[in-house]
């Protein structure tokens, strides 16, 4: 089989490798689709690091191939999968206050963690999410990076008919605002680049704005009465886009830093605003596996169409060429399918 292994920053090998073989209670998956997502262009340009080689990919989905003799969950060989490939170990204090997404041993095994870039993958049964067969392998692959929004507007704890406001209309801002559309909610989606604003306006944005010709503030006041947004996930990691949308809160708002920073970012505040407002302020981290089956529902109900936001498919030979896409600035996701010649 194939695998794409990254041996050092901005160069993968693509190696033959045998199949792996499913021990007693595991589970082997034909892989077919994975997205290239920030983490992975991080690791390629070098601004994250793990030991290497690695195999990276964790936006997968595939169908069973072969399940171990000691798997006790009925499984169905060609059932169709989207897989949770960030370990959790289930023995640390996180993970047994039912806090798996902050596990302490994610990154520590690094032989067990991603490698959606290989053809086949052997995992345990509970990274395992069926998937209805109405749904391609490509719209399963949003199934972990949906699982994260749906995480991050739970934390928010989001109510039917609110006003949320979405700073950034990259992917991840796009696929809060399918999510939480078919939560109820009326969106905002504040996005400088002309383009990424139209998308937002397609896909469904209730209103759509430029942080630099619009005043947030005023537009959300202007929307709810003078009242403002109550809830908003920042999503760009840009310096200056925290600050506007605290601004633009109405009292007693969340709002959850969604983005990670590549590097340390201070950002000065007015805390009196929090203070007075009675603000809340979070931030999330992936997501727990309640938060991955309604993301597979989500998919398998059809309510969510996440197909506008595949920008390119790619082969293992074109892999380099996927990720200068990924890395563009321009591109939403870009899969690798596996079985693209
Ligand atoms: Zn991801
Ligand atoms: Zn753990």
């Amino acid at each position: 089989m194939k695998a794409a292994v990254l041996i050092a920053p901005g160069k993968f090998n693509i190696e033959e490798r045998p199949i792996p073989e499913p021990k007693e209670n595991e589970v082997l998956i034909k892989v077919e689709a994975c997205g290239i997502c920030t983490l992975e262009q991080r690791l390629f340009s070098g601004a994250m690091r793990l030991p290497l080689p690695l195999v990276p990919g964790h936006e997968a989905s595939g169908r069973i191939e072969a399940i171990g003799s000691k798997v006790v969950e009925e499984l169905v060989p060609g059932q169709r999968v989207a897989l949770d490939l960030v370990e959790r170990c289930g023995e640390c204090y996180y993970c047994r206050i039912g806090k798996s997404n902050l596990c302490l041993n994610r990154y520590k095994d690094a032989a067990r963690m991603l490698g959606g870039f290989s053809e086949y993958i052997v995992v345990r049964p509970n990274q395992i999410f069926s998937v209805s067969d109405s749904v391609s392998y490509e719209e399963a692959s949003f199934a972990e990076p949906l699982a994260c929004c749906i995480h991050s507007l739970k934390r928010l704890k989001v109510a039917m008919t609110e006003d949320l406001l979405i700073v950034g209309a990259g992917t991840m801002g796009l696929l809060h605002l399918l999510a939480g559309r078919s939560m109820g909610l009326r969106i905002t989606v504040s996005e400088p680049n002309s383009a990424r604003r139209e998308m937002a306006a397609a896909l469904g944005a209730d209103f759509v704005i430029d942080p630099k010709a619009t005043d947030i503030s005023g537009f959300g006041r202007d929307i709810t009465d003078g009242i403002g947004f109550s809830s908003c996930v920042v999503t760009s990691p840009s310096p200056s886009a925290l600050e506007p949308a605290i601004l633009a809160m109405a009292k007693a708002a969340r709002i959850n830093i969604y983005t990670a920073y590549e590097d340390v970012m201070h950002i000065p505040l007015d805390l009196n605003t929090i203070h007075r407002n009675e603000l809340l302020i979070t931030g999330t981290e992936g997501r727990g596996q309640e938060d991955f089956f309604q993301a597979v529902r989500l998919l398998s109900f059809g309510k969510i169409d996440v197909n506008p936001l595949i920008s390119a498919r790619t082969s293992f030979s074109g892999l380099g060429e996927g990720f200068r896409i990924a890395l563009s600035g321009d591109a939403y996701r870009v899969l690798l399918m596996h079985s693209m010649l």
